[in-house]
């Protein structure tokens, strides 16, 4: 066994480029070699085990080799793996698109108040990942933007720190200097504006006291104010933007940072007010993951927004297969339809889209999300993270505990009475994992944000032991910090 995976290993060095990796320090390494997984456990070649704590970056929604999945798949291998959407139909791929629209149908609330005519999402353009399913949204609405008279130059408003993949085009609608600096002379130029980040708010007078932690009591909604502000600039102007790009109620890669609720729905209001087209990217908050239990695969329904697009990637297929699906309305869809020789075509595609495997995968998927079954087990799992999560309050390299459904980041500080954070190059995130993967539970930080997200199928004792560990881990790693 031990041979086996040194042998591996050595191949990885030898060969293997890894995403978001410094490679000095990789090759340094011997590296962990999953070789199976079941549930929310993954098994590597020595035979060791790990909790799955982060679900595989974020995509794993109903745990490894889950037996429906499994089924379908299999069922769907003995038929094809694959047959081309340029041009030709598959039954998986259609009778997903009809799942995606009817589950992605706003809810309906009585308790809230009824809007004026909303966008209702009806289309559905398949990909293959996160980074694709926004890039399709971005081309599809940057084209209806100058067919629907919103100016000859439609720009985009995004948000601080936000990310939204690693394509040129998604680059361009991120925000966070650490990975997009680099890119700056191959991008096009959209405007940021602040997001919500309470912990670090510079209008917030709240003490930083462990009491005060959680409650951020002298908002006057300075933030929102600046995206108001944002836009009536624009107005002003005469170019006002095309479109509002936002990852609802958290935001990722940013270091899972949630909005306070009614920020969205808020800041959707204004962007709808001056003309701007909404764009929801629920790559990571979609399927369950940011809401839990809420009727809608959106996250972003729970603040009655309704965007034009939405793009969903990571837990559509469960976690199984690359896939993504750009969902957009009728009236953009509408926009591309003409003449053949009026060339309003949507060039734009992608040799895996629509796969039959992956469609068969995220139709299983999506029927497990939608049992009662698995609805429980989300509410009892984000109830539990919640319990044991409260429990590191007491650390003093904690500065911040933040969880939004079944989204939780932990924020490791140098000092948590001045909030003063680790310099980077201190890796303190990095080194909490590596001790964490010693004790056996895998997750990757987001700078000082360790992150943990497990598979909705994690016990009760499966996530306390993450949590334990996760503890052990901060200790060991960065002392008790005095
Ligand atoms: N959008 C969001 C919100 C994401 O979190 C990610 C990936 N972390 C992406 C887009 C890009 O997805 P992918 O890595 O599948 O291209």
């Amino acid at each position: 066994m031990k041979s086996a995976q040194t042998a591996l290993g050595q191949l990885d060095r030898r060969y293997v480029w890894h995403p978001f990796t410094q490679m000095r320090d990789w090759l340094r390494r011997e590296p962990i070699i999953i070789v199976d997984g079941n549930g929310a456990v993954l098994r590597d070649a020595a035979g060791r085990e790990y909790l799955d704590a982060n679900s595989s970056i974020w995509t794993n929604l109903h745990g490894h080799a889950h037996p429906r999945i499994n089924a379908a798949l299999r069922r769907q291998l003995q038929k094809i793996a694959h047959s081309s959407a340029l041009g030709l139909a598959s039954e998986p791929a259609s009778l997903l698109a009809q799942k995606l629209i009817q589950s992605a149908a706003p809810p309906r609330a009585p308790s809230l108040p009824p809007r004026p005519a909303q966008p209702r999402l009806a289309r559905v353009f398949f990909s293959d990942d996160g980074s694709t399913a926004m890039e399709v949204a971005l081309k599809l609405a940057y084209q209806f933007a100058l067919r629907s008279g919103r100016g000859r130059h439609p720009e985009f408003l995004c948000l601080d720190s936000a990310y939204h993949g690693d394509t040129v085009g998604a680059v361009s609608l991120g925000h966070i200097d650490l990975f997009h600096r680099s890119y700056a002379g191959l991008l096009f130029k959209t405007s940021r504006v602040m997001s919500p980040y309470c912990y670090r708010c510079p209008f917030n007078r709240a003490k930083p006291e462990r009491a005060d932690a959680r409650e951020y009591r002298q908002c006057h909604w300075e933030c929102v104010g600046k995206v108001e502000q944002k836009f009536a600039a624009r107005k002003k102007r005469g170019n006002p933007y095309a479109a509002f790009v936002f990852e609802p109620l958290v935001q990722g890669a940013a270091g899972m940072i949630p909005q306070p609720a009614g920020w969205l729905g808020r800041v959707a209001e204004i962007a709808r007010g001056h003309g701007a087209l909404l764009i929801a990217d629920e790559v990571m908050t979609a399927f369950g993951r940011a809401t839990v239990a809420a009727p809608s695969l959106l996250a972003c329904h729970q603040e009655n927004v309704h965007p034009d697009f939405a793009a969903l990637a990571k837990g559509l297929t469960g976690g199984y297969l690359p896939m993504a699906a750009t969902l957009t309305t009728r009236e953009v869809f509408a926009a591309f339809l003409g003449r053949y020789d009026e060339f309003k075509t949507f060039f734009h595609g992608h040799s895996f889209t629509g796969n039959q495997l992956g469609s068969a995968a995220a139709l299983a998927s999506l029927e497990i999300l939608e049992s009662r079954a698995s609805i429980a087990a989300r509410q009892r799992l984000a109830k539990t993270l919640r319990e044991e999560l409260s429990s590191l309050w007491t650390l003093p390299r904690v500065g911040d505990i933040r969880q939004v459904g079944l989204v939780a980041g932990v924020e490791l500080v140098r000092n948590w009475k001045t909030r003063e954070p680790f310099p980077l190059r201190e890796q303190a995130g990095i080194r909490v994992c590596a001790a964490m993967a010693r004790r056996g539970v895998l997750t990757r930080p987001v700078g000082n944000v360790i992150v943990l997200m497990p598979p909705y199928c994690t016990t009760a004792i499966q996530a306390q032991k993450m949590i334990r560990v996760l503890r052990e881990s901060i200790m060991e790693a960065l002392g008790t910090g005095g």
